[in-house]
């Protein structure tokens, strides 16, 4: 899908996880979080100042470190793992071992890949690596629309991401609206 940029696929994938497409759980988030999933996994190494794009869909952030401290801090709460693709690195979890944690206990793994992409097989290569949810920058790495940007990944996801954001009215997301003309820019920017 094409969100309103990276920042806003951060919510729109957040919120996708958290209330799915559960119209009475879309309302409801940030402010009534009754039975809802409400932690977001992320290693310390992978804070960054994005991270209140997720928090802003009702969560908190669970900090861990080693593979051995995530396995820990999964419990019913976790509604998503979050993984800060230029700090792979810097973390000691790297992607492809985040990517089996998540599947092992069935939690769904966001990359937020946003100053990324070419070459253009970049795009692809960490969804096909396993990760849920992939997101870019419009106007950064892939040089499409400034105010645009692309959310990548599972199909129930992205679909649950959509009813969580504009132009379906009272989601979180209402405010991120996307216009034609940025769509078919991006389009163009995958293309060429
Ligand atoms: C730039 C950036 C964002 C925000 O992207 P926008 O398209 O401006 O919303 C999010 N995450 C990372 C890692 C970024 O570099």
């Amino acid at each position: 899908m094409v969100p309103s940029g990276a920042a806003a696929a951060l919510r729109a994938g957040t919120a996708a996880c958290v209330a799915g497409s559960d119209a009475d759980a879309i309302r409801r988030i940030p402010t009534d979080m009754t039975g809802l999933k409400t932690e977001v996994i992320i290693q310390k190494t992978h804070r960054y100042g994005y991270d209140h794009a997720v928090r802003n869909c009702g969560v908190n952030m669970v900090e861990v470190e080693t593979a051995a401290d995530l396995e820990r801090a999964v419990s019913k709460r976790t509604a998503m793992m979050l993984f800060f693709n230029a700090n792979n690195n810097d973390g000691k979890i790297k992607d492809e071992e985040f990517v089996t944690l998540g599947k092992k206990y069935g939690i769904p793994t966001f990359n937020d890949a946003a100053a990324d992409s070419l070459p253009m097989e970049n795009l692809f290569k960490r969804t096909k690596m396993g990760f849920d949810l992939v997101t870019f920058s419009g106007g950064k790495g892939i040089r499409g629309p400034q105010s645009a940007g692309l959310l990548l990944g599972r199909r129930d996801l992205i679909h649950a991401a959509r009813m969580n954001t504009s132009p379906n009215g009272d989601t979180v997301g209402r405010g991120n609206k996307v216009n034609k003309e940025e769509l078919v820019g991006m389009l163009a920017a995958v293309e060429s």
